[in-house]
């Protein structure tokens, strides 16, 4: 099942409630048929971005383009978007199959063929064999799933989802992580997804779209956001790095590239403050001059060959080339 693919375009949009200025005159070409994350702290206006997307919340200035034509003032039903809530929000009195096909009842759809519709999308998120009960016979994990059939029945250009795997626990969520990025290579359309997760960004987004303070510090495939990070903010908040100052500037650096060392006269000196084993890694907390904290993301083998602990001097080592300057 293929359904042909839009450009999403967010031209200047801006978000204001009161005197509070959410989404501040962002500007974003999302990539036809990816799978885009809008990543960044609580508060910094993912969701109102993606509630102006869904007509849930009106522009206030700017425009959003679907294939080239203005929807910000369409209402919901007519976009060609689909929203699923992170509540889910199913209807509690209808059966799982009614539910899903509830959009195309309220469209005037006749009863088999919006039932027809409604079991071949179950099967697609496979709960075709329960579509007859209620929601609160199902698991969390079903009841996103029909959620996800829900908004996915009306055929929608692009999916948007609101913290989707929020209310999931850690192991489930791994597994419904890998559900949304196969359905959405199914479909083939473009999948919009909040989250103030890193990792869950880095394991769903070709393309990650991160926003600070009402406004996108950074956007790019998934690789390029985590290795090379333009600001500061980007470095700490896409994790893994330290960003440390330097006499040319700020620069940051992955903490897996930063060797340590017996502590040799001519390098840099760091005095381990903690230690923390990680499984596949060992994380060694290091203050350099200028109580600068330097944290290196040593392999256990390496480390358990040498291993070291709080209050020893050691030196910290890096290849120029693994800085990369930042420009705030
Ligand atoms: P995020 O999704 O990144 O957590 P939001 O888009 O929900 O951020 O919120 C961005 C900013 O707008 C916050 O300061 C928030 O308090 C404010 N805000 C969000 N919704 C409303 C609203 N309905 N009324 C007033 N302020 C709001």
């Amino acid at each position: 099942m293929t359904t042909p693919t839009t450009d999403l375009e967010l031209v200047s949009v801006t978000k204001r409630y009161g005197a509070t200025v959410a989404v501040d005159a962002i500007n974003h070409t999302f990539r036809p048929g990816g799978y885009a994350c809008l990543l960044g702290p609580s508060g910094c206006g993912k969701s109102s971005t993606l509630r102006m997307i869904a007509g849930h919340e009106a522009v206030s200035d700017g425009a959003i383009l679907l294939g080239g034509s203005d929807i910000s003032t369409l209402p919901p039903a007519r976009r060609g978007t689909a929203m699923m809530f992170q509540n889910y929000a199913l209807f509690p009195h209808l059966t799982v199959i009614d539910n899903v096909a509830f959009s195309l009842k309220m469209r005037g759809e006749d009863k088999a063929s919006r039932l027809k519709k409604a079991g071949e999308m179950l099967d697609l998120v496979d709960l075709g064999t329960h579509t007859d009960r209620l929601p609160d016979q199902l698991s969390g994990g079903q009841q996103q799933r029909v959620a996800l059939a829900r908004a996915l029945i009306t055929r929608p250009q692009v999916l948007l989802l609101d913290e989707p795997l929020s209310a999931l626990d850690p192991f489930l969520r791994i597994r419904m992580r890998g559900e949304l990025r196969r359905l959405q290579r199914e479909l083939g359309i473009s999948f919009v997804h909040v989250t103030h997760g890193q990792d869950e960004a880095l394991a769903l987004a070709d393309e990650i779209v991160v926003m600070n303070n009402a406004v996108i510090e950074q956007a790019g495939p998934a690789r390029e956001v985590f290795n090379a990070p333009t600001t500061a903010f980007v470095a700490r908040f896409i994790g893994g790095h330290n960003v440390i100052a330097l006499p040319q500037g700020h620069f940051a650096i992955r903490t897996d590239a930063v060797g340590l060392t017996r502590s040799e006269p001519g390098q840099m000196q760091g005095n381990v403050t903690s230690v923390e084993y990680q499984g596949a890694h060992v994380a060694v907390l290091t203050r350099i001059a200028g109580d600068q904290d330097i944290s290196a993301l040593v392999p256990e083998d390496v480390f358990f060959s040498h291993p070291m602990n709080p209050g020893d001097q050691v030196g910290l080592i890096w290849e120029d080339t693994n800085l990369h300057k930042l420009t705030a």
